[in-house]
């Protein structure tokens, strides 16, 4: 029998002396005495198929075109394997060459290149072991997240790409504008006339889906978003993208110890889901990325989380026998170094610090009683520091109101904010999750850019 379009990995099952047609590129033609073996590759899996050509049953002239890089499809029958490393290799019949390549100048070579080469080369660094492994896992991370909030009766919603309010003071905004920047219209006083705007008023690409996301929760109990976000932060740093994807879970009747509680379930749910479905990939990374990438993995779906608030971080910090480059002190906004060292040195897991101080987070988070602290949280991972961040909204009206004045917003921008308040106001707390730290964090890739298809940075947009 003959299939037709079959994927690599369900190949791998199939019995010796199958008839199979395989399609793909070729990582690898490696010629040897009478047989040439080809590595073929469709991205279903770690693994290459190997083909296995003997010599004569394949026309020269074919066999010329064929080097890294080419597409194929081989007809043949399934043969057990007599190399190391597979039960089953391809004993081929016949090739048809969809696209050839020249393997002398084909720009990925089958050899270890440097992460800043394949970045200049993102229209082929998918097909390469590393990135064809991150992204099998970056598609498992998706999905295991949509499936952990359908299963617990979760709303997905779409929250705005485009937003008018520059309210959500996450970070810096790229603005969004079809006036003419070489003329622009101007107000009597000289600023920029936005009313001639497409939107009538400034507008920008949005850096969290948060607020709108509280509206749906306010009618539907528990919502989550799941979208690109785009922040305009002018920091090179290997954590930080322009434009990145973040998974926004609303609840009500939901308070900060239930908050940090899904957190937690939610990260190890994922976790459960990629080492089930992406285990070759992970002892990939394991072997050539990352030594303590299945260990951290392992130790965290079997560890509980530490919790500890803020007050007690800074304790910790300043007992610490270290120096450090940004000065400890209750107060501070902790840096990257203070998160890695607590989760990575001190409790050697996951760490949810919180009630920040609320000078330093968000004017939404709810106020504890103290006055001086607010619900905030910050899941850190080792390695990555900072995965999670979220809180227990503020839902008292005048409370929220307070704040916004204090903090010197427009009262008037969040109108719509505070009437969530006047009308059926329920407790509710929430969180974002990174998609791409989620994705360092379990393959060990040591850089945002190289777990995003087309990394968008300062400076930087190809492709
Ligand atoms: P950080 O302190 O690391 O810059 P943040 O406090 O600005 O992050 P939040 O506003 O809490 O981030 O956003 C929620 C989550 O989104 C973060 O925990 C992180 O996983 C992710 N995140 C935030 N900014 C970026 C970015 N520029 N690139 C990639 N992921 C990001
Ligand atoms: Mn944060």
């Amino acid at each position: 029998m003959i299939r037709t379009g079959e994927y690599i990995k369900d190949i791998f099952t199939m019995a010796v002396g199958t008839a199979v047609q395989a399609r793909g590129w070729v990582k690898t033609r490696r010629d040897s005495k009478g047989v040439i073996f080809i590595q073929l590759n469709d991205g279903s899996c770690f693994k290459d198929l190997q083909a296995v050509v003997e010599q004569g049953a394949i026309p020269e002239e074919t066999m010329r075109q064929i080097g890294t890089g080419a597409c194929l499809k081989i007809s043949g029958e399934l043969v057990a394997s007599l190399g190391a490393g597979q039960s089953v290799e391809l004993k081929v019949r016949d090739i048809l060459i969809y696209g050839p390549a020249d393997p002398t100048t084909y720009p990925l070579q089958p050899k270890r290149h440097s992460m800043e080469f394949l970045r200049e080369i993102a229209h082929l660094r998918p097909r390469s072991n590393t990135f064809g492994a991150v992204f099998r896992v970056r598609n498992a991370v998706c999905y295991a997240i949509h499936k952990f909030f359908q299963e617990r009766g979760f709303l997905y919603v779409h929250t705005p790409i485009i937003t008018a309010s520059d309210a959500e003071g996450a970070g810096a905004m790229f603005g969004v504008t079809t006036l003419d920047l070489m003329n622009l219209p101007r107000t009597e006083n000289g600023g920029i006339n936005f009313a001639e705007d497409f939107f009538g008023r400034p507008s920008y690409l949005t850096v969290s889906g948060q607020l709108e996301g509280e509206i749906f929760a306010s009618a539907f109990t528990n919502i989550y978003t799941f979208g690109p976000t785009f922040r305009a932060e002018n920091s090179n740093t290997p954590r930080h993208l322009a434009e990145f994807w973040m998974i926004e879970p609303e609840m009500s009747f939901c308070d900060l110890d239930d908050n940090r509680r899904v957190a937690e379930e939610f990260l190890k749910y994922i976790i459960a889901h990629v080492v089930d479905t992406c285990l070759p990939d992970l002892e990939f990374f394991n072997k050539w990325v990352d030594d303590t990438v299945l260990e951290t993995i392992t130790h965290v779906a079997e560890s509980d989380f530490q919790h500890v608030t803020y007050t007690e971080a800074i304790e910790v910090l300043l007992k610490a026998d270290k120096s450090w480059e940004f000065p400890v002190a209750w107060g501070i906004d902790m840096q990257s170094e203070h998160e890695r060292y607590l989760t990575e040195v001190v409790f050697k897991r996951p760490v949810v610090v919180t009630d920040y101080p609320k000078e330093i987070k968000a004017f939404y988070m709810r106020l504890n009683d103290d006055g001086k602290t607010v619900r905030a949280m910050d899941v850190l991972a080792p390695r990555i520091g900072e995965i999670i961040g979220g809180s227990q909204r503020e839902e008292r009206h005048d409370v929220l109101l307070e704040k916004i004045r204090a903090q010197h917003l427009p009262e008037e921008a969040y109108w719509w904010y505070l009437d969530l308040r006047k009308y059926g106001s329920a407790p509710h707390a929430g969180f974002g999750l990174g998609l791409e730290r989620m994705v360092m964090y379990l393959t060990g890739m040591k850089n945002i850019r190289d777990v995003i298809p087309f990394p968008r940075t300062p400076g930087s947009a190809e492709f």
